[in-house]
């Protein structure tokens, strides 16, 4: 495309951009907005701005709005996700837990006190070692399809009526994909009123 060579031309042409093939005062050579503002000047100080933006803490405001936001765009935010590509989820995911990595120990070792307190005393080391098992198959199909297995507990460790084991027969392997889906079914609504 061909742009006006000058901000004068620009402006007679009722174009929005021109461009003069000589550098910026930063040294790019790029287009100029009619304001005489460079193209790449201005994407450099976006990206200043939204870095210093992300290193503040969010304000109460500014996290209340955000949840507003959400709750009137709701299935517009589930189709985006849905619709974003794994890798760039995957991606996001890895440097949240990175800048969170209090957060994520913690839930960790929730994660191991549940499974502590759901294994029975009688468990044999054998059956310790085929948990084990589990939890690296989990891992290798990982690897190996790109897809995030995860161990499910067939039967919850905390549901409302009965408590499940951690014990191998009550473990399988699964896509975390179907465990979303699994745990989504369970109304936890039910777990707020102590049913
Ligand atoms: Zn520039």
């Amino acid at each position: 495309m061909d742009y006006p060579k000058t901000r004068k031309e620009a402006k007679e042409q009722g174009a929005t951009h021109y461009f003069t093939g000589e550098p910026c005062s930063r040294g790019h050579v790029a287009l100029r907005k009619i304001k005489g503002i460079c193209v790449e000047c201005m994407k450099e100080d976006w990206q200043i701005d939204n870095e210093k933006r992300k290193q503040k803490p969010k304000s109460e405001a500014a996290k209340e709005a955000g949840r507003r936001y959400y709750e009137r765009n709701k299935e517009m935010v589930k189709a985006r996700a849905a619709a974003r590509p794994k890798e760039e989820t995957t991606k996001h995911k890895q440097k949240y837990k990175n800048s969170n990595p209090e957060l994520y120990k913690a839930l960790v070792s929730v994660r191991r006190r549940k499974h502590r307190k759901a294994t029975p005393p009688w468990i044999t080391a054998e059956q310790k070692l085929a948990i084990r098992k589990l939890y690296l198959q989990a891992q290798e199909l990982t690897k190996l399809t790109g897809e995030r297995y995860v161990v499910d507990h067939i039967v919850p460790l905390i549901s409302f009526d009965i408590c499940g084991l951690h014990v191998p027969w009550n473990l399988r392997v699964i896509t975390q994909e179907e465990n979303l889906k699994k745990s989504n079914k369970i109304d936890c609504t039910l777990f707020k009123k102590g049913v």
